[in-house]
């Protein structure tokens, strides 16, 4: 009897196991196939000015529609297509829509002269030198100004690199591409690294956003935070600001920019579209 239902055990251990794998394998070749069939899009979330209430641009946000499973969020793929490879694809599809995209605001509205499209680059990603000419070829054919662009990178993915990403990010730099850290705090940089990198902004990760409001002490870190970019020179962005309450401390702090639900959900293409052809204000 025990021994029997050891067997089962290890029989679904085994089973669950390969359902694992198996689901794993279909995933990364429908999304090769997604790539090859349009699945993917970009929706784009506004980035404000804290003290304007203007936005500053949008950041790019990955989305795939799977033809069974509906809306696929990055989460659930990003890391898969790291692993696999197809990442590069990816990455080199999402650097050509979003810069095809800000390129055709800027044509054809007035206001979206300065607004900066973000996009996220990740750790492997990074690792491929050839990204730098990739995105500078890119923006050199659709004729886009460099400042147009803005690329967040997370510590992780800097520091893991941190020999060639100096190269590459002040190359980037250089030719007036934006960089921006991502996700700042989560990762395992020492702040006192931030300096040796070529960056413009540095973007708090929504963690430290989120506890903000439940104690003191966290304000202060907040507040180091802010201040150490400040003092190297680097404009701040607040990730997943939800409240009022939220957006008033960072405000007083002297954060510049926020994101998040309060202001705006992630966009689709055709609601940037029609909040460019209004004016470009949250009021
Ligand atoms: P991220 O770069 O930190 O992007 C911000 C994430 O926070 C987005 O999730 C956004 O929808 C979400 N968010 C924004 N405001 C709020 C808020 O007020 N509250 C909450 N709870 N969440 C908020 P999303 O779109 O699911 O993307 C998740 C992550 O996937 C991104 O985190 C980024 O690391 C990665 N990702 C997205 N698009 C790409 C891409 O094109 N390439 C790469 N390599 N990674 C991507
Ligand atoms: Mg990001
Ligand atoms: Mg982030
Ligand atoms: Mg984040």
């Amino acid at each position: 009897q025990a021994k029997e239902a050891g067997r089962d055990k290890m029989k679904v251990f085994n089973r669950r196991m390969l359902d694992k794998a198996m689901h794993a394998m279909k995933l990364e070749s429908d999304l090769r196939a997604g790539i090859l069939n349009n699945e993917l899009y970009l929706d784009y979330q506004p980035i404000y000015s804290l003290e304007s209430k203007e936005v500053i641009g949008f950041e790019a946000l990955l989305r795939w529609l799977h033809p069974e499973r509906g809306l696929v969020m990055p989460s659930e793929f990003i890391l898969m297509a790291e692993e696999s490879g197809l990442i590069f694809e990816l990455g080199n599809w999402v650097i050509s829509e979003a810069c095809r995209e800000i390129k055709g605001w800027i044509t054809k509205y007035e206001n979206a002269a300065d607004l900066a499209v973000s996009i996220n680059i990740s750790g492997r990603q990074f690792s491929q030198t050839s990204l730098v000419d990739n995105i500078l070829s890119t923006l050199k054919q659709l004729d886009l100004p460099p400042k147009n662009l803005k690329i967040e990178i997370t510590e992780t993915a800097i520091m893991e690199r941190a020999g060639q990403a100096v190269e590459m990010l002040s190359k980037l730099q250089s030719a007036g591409v934006l960089v921006s850290i991502d996700d700042f705090g989560t990762g395992y940089s020492s702040m006192s690294n931030l300096q040796e990198f070529p960056l413009d902004q540095l973007k708090i990760d929504i963690t430290f956003i989120r506890r903000i409001t439940k104690s003191p002490e966290n304000i202060e870190i907040v507040k180091a935070i802010i201040n150490l970019a400040h003092n190297l020179g680097l404009y701040v962005v607040a990730e997943g600001v939800e409240t009022e309450q939220q957006e008033t401390i960072l405000r007083n702090m002297g954060c510049e920019f926020g994101q998040g639900y309060l202001f705006s959900k992630p966009m689709t293409v055709a609601e940037v579209e029609a909040f460019l052809k209004g004016n470009n204000s949250l009021y």
